[in-house]
């Protein structure tokens, strides 16, 4: 089954899944997908879709952090934080100057 996928690491649009992720997914909200074929720190790492309960996508990611702590982030989680956290700061300048 294809399913369209949000990547920031390699730029994919759809993933097939098979049965066995399609359930992990459901069951356990994450199934790994492969570790990348290409060098570097991020060839050692499993990649895994992950599905986000807040923006209903799904989206590729490797695990952060260590076990058993481990967690994945998701675009739009991380991309709304940046703001916020943007936002916060723009209003801390604004309030020192005032
Ligand atoms: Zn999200």
């Amino acid at each position: 089954m294809e399913v369209k996928v949000l990547d920031e690491h390699f730029g994919k649009q759809t993933v097939n899944l098979n049965l066995i992720q399609k359930l992990q997914l459901k069951v356990l909200g994450h199934a790994y997908l492969f570790h990348p074929p290409k060098n570097g720190w991020k060839g050692k790492l499993p990649f895994y879709i992950v599905k986000c309960k807040k923006h209903n996508i799904l989206f590729i990611d490797y695990p952060h952090g260590f076990p058993p702590n481990q967690y994945f982030n998701c675009p739009l989680c991380l991309k709304e934080m940046t703001e916020k956290f943007k936002g916060e700061h723009e209003e801390n300048r604004r309030g020192r100057s005032a």
